[in-house]
């Protein structure tokens, strides 16, 4: 399969629907052929879903890439050549308490990570950039079990180091939205900043 044509594949997706499970958009991701980084985020939000169709461009996806600005990236190029993807690729709809965005639930994620697995095999990203603690999950927890929901790994123990991950290196990062608690500790700012100083290496290394 080309890289074209899992893009329509993924694109036709409605697994969930079909599965009776809710989804409130049609997928939503970058692939570029070449991609050395690849971000991978919990789900599209309701910004991506209903105003602009593209991974991280509401509100948390400003505040990400002003980190990833901190880390040399330009937003525009970074979308032109890298790739952008997530645990689910389609908006999972509300919160059930009406303060932000649902969940995907367990089955969802299962019927959605085999396209995860499809676009690693195809675009073959270097650098992995795992963003909340859902996507670091996937890929720093054991592989066993790396989707598991009894399997979470805890966030703060690993923003600011850099992992190794099936031949790929990974570099996790909180997610952007609802993490202002989170940040509100200092030791917790040293540890984005180490992050964001080991994604500004990797770029300076892989330019
Ligand atoms: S979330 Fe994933 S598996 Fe479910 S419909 Fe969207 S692309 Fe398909």
């Amino acid at each position: 399969m080309t890289l074209e044509d899992l893009h329509h594949a993924l694109s036709a997706c409605r697994r969930c629907a079909d599965a009776g499970y809710f989804i409130g958009s049609t997928p939503i991701f970058t692939l570029n052929a070449g991609a050395v980084f690849m971000t991978v985020g919990q789900a599209p939000g309701r910004h991506e879903a209903e105003v602009t169709h593209k991974p991280f461009s509401g509100p948390a996806g400003k505040r990400l890439f002003r980190w990833l600005a901190e880390a040399g990236f330009d937003e525009d190029a970074f979308r032109a050549t890298q790739a952008m993807t997530a645990i689910t690729l389609c908006y999972p709809g509300p919160h059930p308490s009406g303060r932000g965005d649902r969940v995907p639930t367990w089955a969802e994620q299962k019927l959605c990570a085999p396209w995860l697995d499809g676009v690693l095999a195809q675009v073959n990203p270097r650098v992995l950039i795992p963003i909340g603690g859902l996507a670091i999950s996937r890929f720093l927890s054991d592989p066993r079990n790396r989707v598991s929901p009894r399997n979470r790994v805890s966030m703060t123990d690993l923003i600011g180091e850099q992992f190794e991950s099936d031949g790929r290196i990974v570099v996790p990062l909180p997610h952007p939205s609802g993490a202002s608690q989170w940040f509100n500790v200092p030791a917790n700012k040293i540890r984005l900043a180490r992050a964001l100083a080991i994604l500004a290496e990797l770029r300076n290394s892989h330019s």
